[in-house]
């Protein structure tokens, strides 16, 4: 990791007015492609004085809301009725989202967990590295729309970790409301500290994540939260006038360590013993291991080791230890 300035530059201009849309050029010498690059898609929408925000997607390849609520926003934006500047990255980690998958096919890399980058590095470090030495630093509000991907699947929720300062903290707290998911979890032990937020954090940013919705697919209702927040979050900024109206307050809730998650101690089928949205106690059992290798053998039985709502749940059965099967968070 480096603190240098990314090299990578977008083949448009980021500052003039009006609305542009054309790619980071990431250099990638490769057997089929020896002068070849990868073409990032970036987009600008810029109309009057106001502030800069940053909305990405795709930092997980196979997390569709965000791509598609982005992509949306690119085309209906109206710069002329803009205050501000909107930056877009609705395909962050491009080889990632090509292939649908969470992790780059070229260097493996899981984009949210290499940041702040290294612009020397592979290509997904130096994905990081642009995105969070020339884009964030000309930013003041961020968001960077999750899902739970392919082999997990959220109720569909805003989810910040939370910044050190306390004005930052209310800042970011009075956004998440905007945004309106009908729950905002608040992060109180990250999983990592190499993400897009925590270095949008670090930054001063208005600034939060998503995981709206998973299971490698879109549903009608998730996607509406993830098209509709962006509007209500650029409006919640001055940056656009109207945003469609929050149905219902957003629950404000909390996930904490690992009294709230549920991992897998052995390999087998797992059999869950609860839904999405359950609201389960400390000691009640959470799901049994099958082992199909030994019919005759008992299940392992798990069970949670904390009280919450049910937000999240691993999609296939078949697990390996250290698989998280489920996680919990409770009101605040
Ligand atoms: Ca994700």
């Amino acid at each position: 990791m480096t603190t240098r300035t990314s090299p990578l530059r977008a083949d448009i201009d980021l500052e003039a007015p009006g609305r542009r849309v054309g790619h980071v050029r990431l250099p990638n010498s490769v057997h089929e492609s020896a002068y070849g690059w990868i073409p990032i898609p970036i987009a600008v929408i810029r109309g009057g004085e106001g502030p800069t925000v940053l909305l990405t997607a795709g930092n997980h390849g196979d997390e569709y809301e965000g791509q598609i609520a982005l992509l949306k926003l690119v085309r209906e934006l109206d710069p002329a009725r803009l205050r501000g500047r909107v930056i877009v990255l609705p395909r962050m980690n491009l080889p990632a989202a090509a292939a649908g998958r969470r992790t780059s096919p070229i260097d493996g890399g899981n984009l949210n967990r290499v940041f702040p980058g290294d612009p020397d590095g592979t290509v997904t470090e130096q994905i990081a590295s642009y995105v969070a030495s020339v884009l964030v630093p000309m930013t003041q509000a961020s968001i960077d729309i999750h899902s739970g991907g392919s082999s997990l699947d959220y109720l569909p929720c805003a989810y910040a970790r939370l910044p050190a300062d306390p004005g930052l903290r209310a800042r970011q707290r009075a956004a998440l409301q905007a945004f309106g998911a009908p729950r905002a979890i608040l992060v109180e032990n990250p999983l990592t500290n190499n993400s897009m937020s925590a270095t949008a954090l670090a930054a001063g940013h208005v600034h939060f994540s998503t995981e709206i919705g998973g299971g490698g697919t879109t549903r009608p209702s998730s996607q509406a939260i993830a098209d509709d927040g962006v509007r209500r979050f650029l409006a919640h900024l001055g940056v656009v006038d109207d945003a469609p109206p929050v149905a219902a307050p957003t629950r404000m809730m909390r996930v904490a360590g690992a009294e709230h998650y549920v991992y897998a101690p052995v390999r087998g089928l797992f059999e869950p013993a609860f839904e999405l949205g359950d609201v389960v106690m400390r000691g009640q059992l959470a799901g049994r291991i099958h082992f199909p290798e030994e019919p005759e053998r008992a299940p392992r039985e798990l069970h949670f080791a904390g009280d919450g709502v049910l937000v999240c749940r691993r999609v296939s059965s078949l697990v390996a230890p250290g698989d998280c099967l489920a996680h919990l968070a409770s009101d605040l």
